[in-house]
């Protein structure tokens, strides 16, 4: 009997997300133009770079994204 144990803490790319690829979804919209996407299988975050290619969202861009976004309400309240 085989039995197979699977580490829920693990990160990163799951098994059938690097045979089928991602879904992605959008979770959040930050402007008109960026999105924040998150797979339904792994929870793999991404965001779109300027040319709208979906990139890794590590910390860096999530702070920019939050800076973004807020500007971008802040902007909707003055129109
Ligand atoms: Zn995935």
């Amino acid at each position: 009997m085989k039995t197979y144990t699977t580490n829920p803490s693990v990160s990163g790319t799951s098994v059938i997300c690097s045979i089928l690829g991602h879904k992605f979804r959008s979770t959040r919209k930050i402007t008109n133009h960026f999105s924040e996407y998150q797979c339904r299988c792994c929870g793999k975050k991404m965001t779109e770079d300027t040319r709208g290619r979906l990139i890794s969202l590590t910390p860096e861009l999530q702070d920019i994204n939050e800076t973004l976004n807020m500007i971008f309400k802040r902007r909707q309240i003055q129109l």
